[in-house]
């Protein structure tokens, strides 16, 4: 950490058609970080926006010298907006917000008094969720409890992506290339000293959210299956069960017919049986094919994203710098 020189702080902003936002954003979040006796930089991503985002973008970019511009070749979706800021942010410690101002930027202060107090992860806990309907947050608390029960990364509840992390933090991120990235389970799984700052979050100030239920679903597939085979292993478990039950049941069937003959009956239960396993069968080829549909796309090694163009800060020119 710096102590002489001044620490810079990189806040890395994915921001998706947020045009309305961003201004607003870019304000309240300066004003806080001029307090701050840290040099900073705002990491601004354009996911490919739809709207005037990237015009707004430069406009801050010109009005401001802290703030530096990824520009991605098209949506590439949150985790790796994410991931591109992540990869450009030089600060000595990074915080990751978004850009809808439903994270508060008034917290970063204490994010950085607790990565000063030696945490590498610090992470933003919200003690109310505003705005969400409550099937929204019955459907979040289900997710968490299934990934605490079948997987071994403990993904602190009502914790979005709102967090500091330390540059050693920083570099063990950017050493996974992995393409389906859950970026919550990610930041629990490469460890370090982590620690909770509670919060209330706001609902969004404007625009909407770009998530729906069905985008939900398999963001928590994404997350379910990126952290645990448990799923495949249910198969097993499920098979067996239905085995010994099928074994049992057959001994009762010969002892039955042996005693009092067969006037085959059971039609209905057969059927039953039937329609029941493959049933099963159907629902467990799925579960198999999520697993092997990732080991594919895992397997093309594609990069992760591309960049239509990056400007680095301005307060950077003139200094004499060593990064690409
Ligand atoms: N975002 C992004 N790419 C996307 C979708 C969202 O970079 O494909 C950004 C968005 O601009 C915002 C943040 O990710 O800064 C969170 O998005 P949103 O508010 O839609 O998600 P929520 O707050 O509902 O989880
Ligand atoms: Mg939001």
């Amino acid at each position: 950490m710096n102590t002489n020189a001044e620490a810079l702080i990189s806040i890395v902003v994915p921001a998706y058609s947020e045009q309305e936002v961003l201004p607003k954003f870019h304000e309240r979040t300066t004003a806080v970080c001029s307090q701050l006796p840290v040099d900073v930089e705002i990491v601004y991503v354009n996911d490919g926006s739809t709207d005037n985002t990237l015009e707004v973008l430069d406009e801050l970019y010109k009005s401001d010298d802290r703030v530096s511009v990824v520009d991605l070749s098209r949506n590439f979706g949150k985790e790796i907006a994410l991931t591109a800021g992540l990869h450009k942010a030089k600060g000595d410690a990074v915080i990751v917000i978004d850009a809808d101002l439903q994270d508060p930027p008034e917290l970063i202060p204490k994010l950085i008094t607790e990565w000063q107090n030696g945490y590498d992860v610090v992470y933003a806990k919200r003690s109310r969720r505003d705005g969400e309907t409550s099937l929204k947050k019955f459907t979040a608390h289900l997710f968490y409890r299934l990934m605490r029960r079948f997987s071994r990364v403990k993904i602190p509840e009502d914790t979005g992506d709102y967090r500091l992390l330390s540059r050693r933090a920083v570099d063990a991120l950017n050493t996974l290339v992995e393409h389906h990235r859950f970026m919550k389970g990610l930041f629990t799984w490469i460890g370090y000293k982590q620690k909770a700052v509670l919060y209330e979050r706001d609902p969004r100030l404007a625009g909407n959210t770009k998530w729906n239920y069905w985008k939900l679903w398999n963001f928590a597939i994404d997350g379910i299956t990126s952290f645990s085979s448990a799923p495949i292993k249910f198969a097993g478990y499920i098979g067996v069960s239905i085995a010994f039950g099928a074994f049992i049941y057959g001994i009762y069937m010969l002892v039955n017919t042996l005693l009092y003959g067969n006037p085959v009956p059971g039609y209905p239960s057969l059927i039953v049986i039937i329609l029941f396993l493959g049933g099963i069968q159907l629902i467990f080829i799925g579960v198999l094919g999520e697993y092997i549909g990732r080991i594919f796309n895992e397997t093309k090694q594609r990069p992760l994203y591309f960049l239509n163009d990056y400007r680095p800060r301005r307060a950077e020119q003139g200094e004499i710098s060593d990064k690409n």
